[in-house]
């Protein structure tokens, strides 16, 4: 049977050029790039490579770009490395749980926590982030708000967020995990002191990411040790993993400019238009502006997972949320936030095409949802009743 993996917000393969770019790295060119010989120095040079390209897409110096383990990485450093017991944090209710887990293990650390609530398109409004900041008085201030949410693909306005934190004076941190590599990017544009992104979410490899640091952030290190990364991350630099993001963030790049995401945006338009000819059918943040790959569709009366595995059985691979959350049956944190009851979020699942998909794959999916959602409904019968 042809699958069709339909869930690249989880993780995404390795494009080949990627893989062709760090194979050398695990045998050949094996060395430490600490290490001063020769096959140190190799690794070195690859390191710093990679570090050029990473300053090109963030748009920054190259000594503001840390190489990490990725996302969750990013994302607690940026937390843990600013706040002390009497900040104040301030952050969404849709946030992965890199952030929020990060948050409450500060408000169990006495820094007050303000979580910003979505519209129910999903949207963070800026005039929100203005208020919570007003609440800070003369304490300091980290806000945190994510370039793209991972399971409804809604862009979030980080520049208009960018611009009220720094009149307001507070540092600004965006997990842009989900948005990078899919749309134009540049730290200056959004005016943040971090970012953060993960390679596995865009055609790089597992563990390995990067964050922005702006030049002069008081940003204490999460991991100490050695003087790798200019003492702002210990740990012996994952060189081929490295190398893997440097090529994933050059090829995304190229990608955004050569019209994948407008191709991509409009495979996403096909396979909407072909779910929602199905009766009883929503697109979750549908009216907010979305990264191209990502569509959050709710199934009136369906059991969100009871889909999952059924699309699965035909090879299909599609998620109910996050992929961090899998194999738990909580509703979406995120769906809620936005004002779907525990049923509605239950019933709905998250469409994100790779960027190398085709119509052929948008084809399939719509062979088989149809079918799939018409023969779930049949066994739950007050749901054919009234959806047909
Ligand atoms: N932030 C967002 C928005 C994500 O979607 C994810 C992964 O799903 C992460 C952070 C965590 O990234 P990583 O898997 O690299 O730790």
């Amino acid at each position: 049977m042809r699958r069709v993996y339909c869930d690249a917000n989880a993780t995404t393969p390795l494009l080949p050029e990627v893989m062709a770019a760090m194979r050398p790295y695990w045998m050949e060119e094996f060395g430490n790039a600490s290490s001063i010989h020769l096959q140190g120095q190799k690794a070195r040079k690859a390191v710093d490579y990679a570090r050029e390209a990473l300053a090109g897409f963030f748009h920054c110096r190259e000594a503001e770009v840390v190489f990490n383990s990725g996302g969750t990485e990013g994302d607690n450093t940026a937390i843990f490395g600013i706040l002390r017991a009497g900040d104040h944090f301030i952050t969404t209710s849709i946030e992965h749980s890199a952030v929020l887990r990060a948050a409450d293990r500060m408000a169990e650390r006495r820094v007050d926590v303000t979580l910003v609530a979505p519209s129910k398109d999903g949207l963070i409004d800026p005039e929100e982030i203005r208020r919570a900041i007003g609440l800070s008085e003369s304490r300091r201030t980290l806000v945190s708000v994510m370039l793209a949410n991972n399971e409804t693909g809604v862009l979030q306005p980080v520049e208009e967020i960018g611009r009220i934190a720094e009149e307001a004076g507070a540092y600004f941190h965006i997990d842009a995990v989900q948005g990078a590599g899919k749309v134009e990017f540049d730290v200056r544009r959004f005016r943040c002191h971090m970012c953060s992104i993960s390679a596995h979410k865009m055609h790089g490899p597992k563990g390995v990411g990067a964050m922005y640091v702006r030049r002069g952030t008081p940003l204490e290190p999460l991991i100490v040790g050695g003087s790798h990364e200019r003492r702002q991350r210990a740990g012996t630099e994952n060189v081929p993993g490295i190398v893997g993001l440097g090529k994933a963030v050059e090829m995304a790049m190229a990608g955004i400019e050569d019209g994948t995401m407008e191709r991509i945006a409009q495979l996403r338009g096909q396979l909407e238009t072909g779910i929602l000819a199905i009766p009883g059918t929503r697109v979750n943040g549908g009216r907010a502006p979305r990264v191209a790959n990502t569509t959050n569709i709710h199934f009136e009366q369906l059991e969100g997972e009871a889909l999952v595995i059924a699309l699965d059985l035909k090879g299909i691979a599609v998620s109910g949320g996050s992929a961090c959350h899998s194999g738990s049956t909580e509703p979406s944190h995120v769906l809620m936030a936005m004002g779907l009851d525990k049923n509605a979020a239950r019933a709905s699942l998250r469409f994100s095409l790779l960027k190398t998909a085709t119509d052929e794959d948008v084809d399939q999916i719509l062979r088989v949802v149809p079918e799939a959602v018409k023969h779930l409904r049949a066994l739950a019968p007050e749901a054919a009743v009234t959806l047909g």
